[in-house]
């Protein structure tokens, strides 16, 4: 029996092997008016304006003046969940496949779409389903159910900086490992589920939600306050023909060296980027509130220093960094889904959002992870 040779294309470090992978991609998605606005006076008059065939957003300052802002990807309030995972994610998802690790990432004020663009079920209407429930379909049939490919998650949130299961809910400070060799990003505390098909990753992921419900009723908070971190490990088994082969097949025949591909794929719903900014509103102290964002914080500073090519990149200052590292950079794919909503009572939020996803444009993901 010939020993399977593991082959981890997740080098934090190395080139860009797969394709137009370049920069981070970021589209926005407007959120439709929701029935407050649609019923509105004039402080929910809009204050953004879509040009998608221009991928252009502009946000009105005042009567007289409008900044305008280019993206990957503009989506209008009718787009639909499939465009935006095909557009947003099924790239990412791809690279997933052949090797490569990604990441999809969904920021924006509480309450313009977070979480519907990346966690819906769908149960009751199918084509509501969210990018979670797309990339698991994705990556189910692109893996081999007869051969020895292998398909895992784990769900966690963060919640001022401690990491807790959301499918095992007693489990708590879930420490982050970082092997110091791969500088591979592992969670050997959190439950790790081999997915048999889409209903059973469907169940998971409601679980996981109630889960959420529950511990954030349990801590009095919301899930606005914490990151919903979906973690996906993909092993593949290849032949060295590189055509799919059944990999027990492969090793017993001996025709063929088979080698085995790991890769990670993390969605992550971030917490409301609100947050940022506000504190003593909601009885909160800044230090408290800083507390809270602390890793939202760090990951616009890591977004700025990756964008501004900065010799540091502080990923170690928070968990969400640390938990991205092999994720966010080097030859891993990322997209950005920054989500606003219509109203020019946000204006604020909504400028703060953009320029989130205007600074996170500029990163090269070829560009290595560097630490002090
Ligand atoms: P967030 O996660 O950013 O706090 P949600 O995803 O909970 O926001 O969205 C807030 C509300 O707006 C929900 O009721 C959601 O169903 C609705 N909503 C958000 N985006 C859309 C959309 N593109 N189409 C229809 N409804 C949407």
């Amino acid at each position: 029996r010939r020993s399977v040779t593991p082959i981890s294309r997740s080098v934090p470090n190395g080139r860009d092997e797969g394709g137009d992978a370049g920069r981070v991609r970021v589209a926005v998605r407007l959120r439709p008016r929701n029935v407050e606005e649609i019923q509105s006076d004039a402080d929910y008059a809009d204050c953004v304006e879509l040009e998608p065939e221009l991928k252009r957003l502009k946000i009105r300052k005042n009567n007289w003046s409008s900044e305008s802002y280019k993206f990957d990807e503009v989506f209008t309030e009718t787009a639909s969940q499939r465009r935006v995972y095909e557009v947003v994610a099924k790239p990412v998802v791809e690279s997933v496949l052949s090797g490569y690790n990604g990441t999809v990432m969904a920021y924006g004020q509480t309450g313009t779409g977070k979480t519907y663009t990346v966690g819906r079920l769908g149960k009751e209407d199918a084509s509501e389903r969210g990018i979670m429930v797309r990339a698991l379909e994705d990556i189910i049939a692109g893996t081999s159910t007869s051969s020895s490919d292998c398909v895992e998650v784990s769900y966690v949130q963060l919640y001022m900086e401690s990491v807790q299961d959301l499918l095992a809910p007693e489990t708590t400070n879930i420490p982050i490992v970082e092997d110091p060799k791969t500088g591979e990003v592992s969670l050997p505390g959190a439950a790790i589920i081999k997915i048999r098909d889409i209903d059973h990753f469907s169940n998971l992921l409601r679980t996981g939600e109630a889960n959420r419900h529950a511990a954030n009723t349990k801590l009095n908070t919301e899930s606005s306050r914490s990151h919903a971190i979906l973690m996906v490990y993909v092993r593949r088994i290849k032949g060295a023909s590189d055509e799919a082969i059944s990999g027990e097949d492969a090793i017993e025949s001996g025709d063929a060296v088979p080698t085995v591909r790991k890769s990670k794929l993390l969605i992550v719903d971030l917490a409301g980027s609100e947050r940022v900014n506000k504190s003593g509103s909601e009885g909160h102290s800044l230090e408290e509130a800083k507390f809270i964002n602390l890793s939202l914080t760090s990951l616009g500073k890591c977004i700025n220093a990756l964008a501004e090519n900065s010799p540091h990149i502080p990923v170690r200052d928070s968990k969400l960094t640390r938990l991205l590292r092999d994720s966010f950079g080097g030859s891993a794919r990322t997209s950005l889904i920054v989500t606003i909503g219509p109203s020019a009572c946000h204006h604020a939020e909504t400028t703060s959002t953009i320029m989130f996803g205007q600074r996170a444009m500029r990163i090269v993901n070829m560009l290595k992870l560097k630490e002090e």
